[in-house]
C-alpha cells in the first residue's frame, strides 16, 4: 500500500459525504421548523402590541421563546453553512485538510464532525483564544 495512513481513500471520502449530505437534510428540517416557530411567534407579538390586555407574563415567555428560538436559528445557520463548504471542498479535492495550516484532519475526527475545518491542534489553538 502506497497510501499513507493520513490520506482520506474514496471510500472514506463518499461515507463522509454520504454523512454530510444527510446532515444537510436533517439541518434543514430543524431550520425550517424553527423558521415556522419564530413566525408564529413574530405574529403574536406583533398581535400583542395592538391588544393591550395581554397579560405581562405571557409576553415576557415569548421573548425567552424567541430569543431561545433565534440563537438555534443561528446555530442551524452556521453548521448548515459548514456543511456546504465541507461538501464544495469535496469537489474540490482539498476535504479532509486543516484550512491553517494543511494538515490532514484524521478520520476518527471527520467521523465524528464530517464538517471541521480545523485539525486538533488548531481547533484548540482557536478555543484558546476565545
Ligand atoms: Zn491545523
Amino acid at each position: 500500500m502506497a497510501n499513507n495512513n493520513n490520506e482520506l481513500s474514496p471510500e472514506k471520502i463518499e461515507y463522509l459525504k454520504k454523512e454530510l449530505l444527510r446532515q444537510r437534510e436533517e439541518t434543514l428540517k430543524e431550520l425550517k421548523l424553527v423558521e415556522a416557530s419564530l413566525r408564529l411567534i413574530t405574529q403574536s407579538e406583533l398581535a400583542g402590541e395592538n391588544s393591550y390586555d395581554e397579560e405581562f407574563a405571557d409576553s415576557g415567555t415569548a421573548t425567552f421563546e424567541r430569543e431561545k428560538d433565534l440563537s438555534l436559528y443561528e446555530n442551524l445557520r452556521d453548521v448548515l453553512s459548514r456543511i456546504e463548504k465541507a461538501l464544495k471542498r469535496i469537489d474540490e479535492g482539498t476535504y479532509g485538510k486543516c484550512a491553517r495550516c494543511g494538515a490532514p484532519i484524521p478520520y476518527e475526527r471527520l467521523k465524528a464532525i464530517p464538517y471541521a475545518e480545523l485539525c486538533i491542534e488548531d481547533k484548540k489553538k482557536e478555543e484558546g483564544l476565545r
